[in-house]
């Protein structure tokens, strides 16, 4: 399958990699919005959020647990940060494979455009 995200999964494709294990990847995103800005995806391909099932659906807590770790690893934990899953055409995904952003290091605005 000709996925960006299963080629940084599998190393094809280079990435600032900041943690890894048997079922994730997080490394940074190539255009931040943010001081902190990277992606957490399961190394498995999955295409969104509309393809979370009974089956599956444990990587998703599992990547919510590394995100907790690397925030408090990084220091961003106690001032805030956000964590992004855009879904399909209208909540603006561009890669179809699910991640999950992590965005910390400035003061975010809400509502988004
Ligand atoms: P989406 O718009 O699908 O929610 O987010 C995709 C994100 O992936 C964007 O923030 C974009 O900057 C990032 N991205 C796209 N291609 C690459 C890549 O090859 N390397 C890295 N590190 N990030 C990428
Ligand atoms: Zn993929």
């Amino acid at each position: 399958m000709d996925c960006i995200f299963c080629k940084i999964a599998n190393k094809e494709i280079e990435s600032a990699i900041i943690y890894e294990d048997d079922s994730v990847i997080a490394f940074n995103d190539l255009n931040p919005q943010s001081p902190i800005h990277f992606l957490v995806i399961p190394k498995e391909h999955i295409s969104s959020a509309n393809d979370i099932n009974e089956d599956n659906k444990e990587i998703i807590g599992h990547i919510f647990c590394v995100i907790n770790k690397l925030a408090k690893d990084k220091g961003f934990d106690k001032d805030g940060y956000r964590i992004v899953n855009n879904i399909g055409k209208d909540g603006g995904q561009s890669v179809n494979h699910i991640h999950f952003h992590v965005l910390a290091g400035r003061s975010l605005q809400w509502p988004p455009g």
